[in-house]
């Protein structure tokens, strides 16, 4: 079966929790030329589609985005999920809660979110009249794994620092249910290089308005909850005909 999926991971997990999707079959480090990405391993049960899986964490020194999609297509991935955590604008969210990214603000700035250089002009000039989105056929598949979780308005971000109570308040007019910083500009160089980008977001905590209750274990419930479905994700995806969302 197909190995189209590339799992980036920025939360952190227990050592064996991504046994379920099978056992390490191949590791790998991608050369850009926007630096190193990786390693990533491949993962694969017998006679199940594989999954190339990498941490995704580490603000400031994180991966440059644009080596995460160019490595996504360099492993032949035509997916790209990242599963972020996040700290919860909205108020119905609850800590551990899985959401899934349905729109997205841009509010990034240190890192180019375009291969502008790299691409033939003509199809760089195409993409960009294309309106950004996440892929509709990966998010739904996501709903199918996971029904609990919402679509929600993601805010990335590229700041390493909180926001304060006003910033959390002013965040939360302009629409958005959710702050991140793994999805954008993930999302826009994945579709610039055509590959379906797709973001799931775990409840970190609440912004800074908002009360935040002691923990009693719902982060590490909502983890195994996500965990738990993972290895049926990559099925259902793998079943799926190819997605045509890059062109429209
Ligand atoms: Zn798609």
């Amino acid at each position: 079966m197909n190995t189209n999926l590339l799992l980036l991971i920025g939360v952190l997990l227990p050592p064996k929790s991504l046994d379920g999707l099978g056992p390490v079959v191949e590791e790998r480090s991608v050369h850009t030329p926007y630096g190193l990405f990786g390693p990533v391993a491949l993962r694969q049960r017998e006679g199940a589609p594989g999954v190339w899986i990498g941490p995704y964490t580490g603000l400031p020194t994180r991966t440059d985005p644009r080596a995460t999609i160019f490595a996504a297509n360099q492993l032949g991935a035509q997916r790209v999920l990242t599963w972020d955590m996040g700290i919860a604008l909205n108020a119905a969210l609850m800590r551990g809660q899985p959401v899934i990214a349905g729109d997205f603000i841009d509010f990034t700035f240190r890192e180019p979110a375009s291969f502008a250089s790299d691409l033939q002009r003509a199809r760089q000039d195409e993409r960009r009249l294309l309106i950004p989105r996440f892929c509709p056929q990966m998010s739904a598949a996501l709903q199918k794994v996971l029904p609990i979780a919402p679509s929600v308005t993601y805010l990335g971000i590229d700041d390493l620092r909180r926001e304060t109570p006003a910033e959390a308040r002013m965040y939360r007019l302009w629409g958005a249910d959710i702050i991140g910083q793994n999805l954008v500009p993930e999302v826009l160089l994945a579709r610039e290089a055509g590959l379906c980008f797709a973001g799931l977001v775990t409840v970190a905590t609440h912004g800074a308005d908002l009360p935040n209750p002691d923990p009693h274990g719902e982060l590490r419930a909502g983890l195994e909850l996500v965990m738990g479905m993972l290895a049926d994700y990559v099925h259902y995806l793998s079943m799926l005909p190819d997605c045509t969302c890059i062109d429209g």
